[in-house]
């Protein structure tokens, strides 16, 4: 089978890069995206794209992460929110899947969880980058709402067929401590189907999460929409629910079990995708959608 990888937004072009040496070396699905995912959290660089490591804390001054993977396979989910002190919730949250008899682990109970697969817990000021500290420092001075955020969301299509989905973000910088977006929810910030294909969320997850797009597109898909459509379909109809004016930042990707790619989204919204048929990565523009 020809495998393909799709990823949110421009910064996620290194790791579409590597999901293509991985994939095309036979690495499965889930593996590959865990390592790709991995190293993003855990790079303080990247930090500034609101995942992981260096990503803005919440008011209180701690980093707290949502992460999940779904594959295909049905049933096979699990995620981690509102954790701290841990530099990879991806792999935490592989750990979930595979095995807890959980899904889904939150703060204190998902770093005892971390703790007992052995994970090491880390002093909050090793998840702040220099930049995330500055930051913060700037938002105790004058408490002023910042509205920047971001998820990493990768799609991986394997050679034997299989396709999971992962997201990973620090949320919405300087949060009410404990708030969960809709990320690590599945149907709203990933959702996947082996028979059908995957989709990822992007945008604010308040407000993403009261509308499950991701399991929307690909149900939308399984109804043979092409990934482009799909997309953009979801996102129109919640414009034409929510009117012009309230829509809010929503940037949808997806991939079809043929390995085709797609985006739309409600701003102007960067997206990288890779298939092995073209065998190269590109970086695509999509224009916010009208109603
Ligand atoms: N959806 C993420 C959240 O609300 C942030 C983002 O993707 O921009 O936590």
């Amino acid at each position: 089978m020809a495998a393909a990888a799709v990823g949110t937004w421009a910064f996620s072009l290194p790791a579409v890069q590597k999901l293509r040496s991985l994939l095309k070396n036979g690495v499965g699905a889930t593996d590959s995206l865990q390592e790709v995912i991995a190293d993003i959290e855990d790079s303080e660089e990247t930090g500034q794209y609101i995942i992981g490591r260096g990503g803005y804390p919440n008011k209180n001054g701690q980093v707290q992460c949502d992460a999940a993977i779904m594959e295909g396979f049905p049933g096979r989910f699990g995620a981690v929110a509102a954790l701290h002190g841990i530099g990879t919730p991806i792999v935490v949250a592989r750990k979930v899947m595979d095995k807890s008899i959980h899904s889904l682990l939150v703060g204190e109970g998902a770093l005892a969880f971390a703790r007992e697969e052995g994970f090491m817990e880390e002093e909050n000021e090793c998840m702040l980058s220099q930049q995330s500290a500055e930051a913060y420092r700037e938002y105790l001075g004058k408490k002023t709402n910042y509205h920047g955020h971001d998820t990493l969301g990768l799609i991986a299509l394997d050679i034997y067929g299989n396709i999971t989905v992962g997201v990973s973000t620090s949320g919405a910088p300087f949060k009410y401590p404990g708030r969960v977006g809709d990320s690590p929810l599945p149907g709203c910030g990933l959702y996947a189907d082996c028979q059908v294909g995957a989709a990822a969320a992007t945008g604010e997850g308040d407000k993403i999460m009261c509308f499950c797009p991701c399991f929307h597109v690909v149900l939308l898909m399984k109804q043979g929409l092409s990934p482009n459509d799909a997309c953009e379909s979801v996102i129109k109809e919640i414009i034409n629910r929510v009117g012009d004016e309230d829509m809010f930042e929503l940037g949808i990707i997806a991939m079809n079990i043929k390995g085709e790619t797609g985006a739309a989204s409600s701003v102007q919204f960067t997206y990288c995708s890779w298939t092995q048929e073209k065998d190269c990565v590109e970086q695509l523009i999509r224009s916010p959608c009208q109603q």
